[in-house]
C-alpha cells in the first residue's frame, strides 16, 4: 500500500503525518509554527515535523497551507498568519529538502478533499464543503474532481457578499458571510451590542476574558436578548450563503466542519429555516451534514492530494517564471 507525507500548516501548529492510501494515519508529529520568524526558520520547522514521521516508504508529499496562495506556481503569496512569507516558492523549496514530489493546496480545499475522499462526502460525485470557525472557507467537488480554480483560490465562500451595505469584514469588504456567521464576526457584533448598552449577559459569560463566539453562545443559552439575536442572525446568514451554493452547484451533499458545528440549535435552527426559505424546490432535499473527520480533515485532504501525485512527478517547472 502506498504511503505519503501530509502536512497541515496553520498559524499555530505544523502537523505532519505519514498516511496510507486508505487514509490511515501511521505516524504523526506536531511542532509549533514559528509564525513571526523568517521563512528559513519556518522551513526548518516544516522539515523537522516531516522528518519525524518519515520512514523512507513514502513517495509524495502535500502541504495544506493558508491562503492566499498560487497552486500553479506552487507559491505562498501572502498568508496573514505568516507575515514573513511573501511569494515563497514552497513546493520547490520543500522538494529540494525532501527529494519528494510536493504539492501545496489551500486549507479549505484540503479539508473538502479530505471529507470527500475519507469522510462525510465519501461516495458522492458532487459535494460542497464549508468550514465555519473563526473564519469561513469552502471547497467543492464536482464530477468527482476538486474545484481549485485558476490558482487554488476557488470557493472563497466566507468573502462572498450577502449585503453590500452590511457590516465590515476582517478582509475589508462589506457584508461578507464571514462578517456575520464566523467567530470573529459574532465577536464584533457582541462588542457593538455592549457599546449600545445591551448584552450584559455576554460580559457576564466572558467572565473577564476576551469575548469569543463561544462566550456569546453561552450568553444566548442563558437568554441574553442581544446574544440570542446575534447567534440567530449568524446562523441565518450562513443559511442564506449555503442556499446560494445549492443553487450554484446543484450538489449531492453539503458537509460542514469547523468550530461553529458546536454552536447548538440557537445557531443551526435559524440556519435550516433560512435554507428552507431561500432555496428553490429542486434543491430542497440535499442532505446537509456535519464533518466526520473534524480536525483531521485538512491533514487527510493533503494526504489525498499527495496520493494523486506520482513518484516520478518532481515538478521542477515550478522554478520557472
Ligand atoms: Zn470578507
Amino acid at each position: 500500500v502506498r504511503q505519503v507525507i501530509a502536512v497541515d500548516m496553520g498559524g499555530t501548529n505544523i502537523r505532519a503525518a505519514r498516511v496510507d492510501a486508505t487514509g490511515v494515519i501511521l505516524a504523526r508529529h506536531t511542532v509549533p509554527t514559528p509564525a513571526s520568524a523568517s521563512v528559513e526558520i519556518g522551513l526548518d520547522a516544516l522539515t523537522e515535523a516531516i522528518s519525524a514521521v518519515r520512514d523512507g516508504s513514502e513517495d509524495a508529499a502535500a502541504i495544506a497551507c493558508p491562503g492566499p496562495l498560487d497552486t500553479v506556481r506552487g507559491t505562498l503569496v501572502s498568508p496573514p498568519q505568516l507575515p514573513a512569507w511573501r511569494d515563497v516558492p514552497l513546493e520547490r523549496l520543500l522538494e529540494e529538502r525532501l527529494l519528494l514530489p510536493t504539492h501545496i493546496i489551500n486549507h479549505a480545499s484540503a479539508a473538502a478533499l479530505g471529507e470527500w475522499t475519507f469522510g462525510a462526502g465519501r461516495g458522492t460525485a458532487h459535494m460542497v464543503y464549508i468550514i465555519a470557525g473563526t473564519g469561513i472557507g469552502g471547497g467543492a467537488v464536482a464530477h468527482g474532481t476538486l474545484i481549485e480554480g485558476r490558482a487554488g483560490m476557488a470557493l472563497e465562500f466566507g468573502h462572498t457578499c450577502l449585503d453590500p451595505h452590511g457590516p465590515i469584514c476582517g478582509c475589508g469588504l462589506l457584508g461578507c458571510v464571514e462578517a456575520y456567521s464566523a467567530g470573529a464576526g459574532i465577536t464584533r457584533r457582541a462588542h457593538e451590542a455592549i457599546a449600545r448598552g445591551e448584552g450584559a449577559g455576554i460580559t457576564e459569560a466572558a467572565a473577564g476574558e476576551a469575548i469569543t463566539g463561544e462566550s456569546v453562545a453561552r450568553a444566548a443559552r442563558t437568554g441574553d436578548a442581544a446574544a440570542v439575536q446575534i447567534i440567530a442572525t449568524a446562523g441565518e446568514m450562513l443559511g442564506v450563503g449555503v442556499a446560494n451554493l445549492l443553487h450554484l452547484f446543484d450538489t449531492e451533499k453539503v458537509v460542514i466542519g469547523g468550530g461553529m458545528t458546536r454552536m447548538g440549535p440557537r445557531y443551526w435552527e435559524p440556519f435550516m429555516i433560512a435554507i428552507a426559505r431561500h432555496t428553490l424546490l429542486p434543491y430542497a432535499g440535499v442532505p446537509i451534514v456535519f464533518s466526520e473527520l473534524g480536525d483531521n480533515a485538512g491533514l487527510l485532504g493533503a494526504a489525498s492530494r499527495a496520493l494523486i501525485l506520482r513518484s516520478d512527478a518532481l515538478h521542477t517547472s515550478n522554478a520557472m517564471p
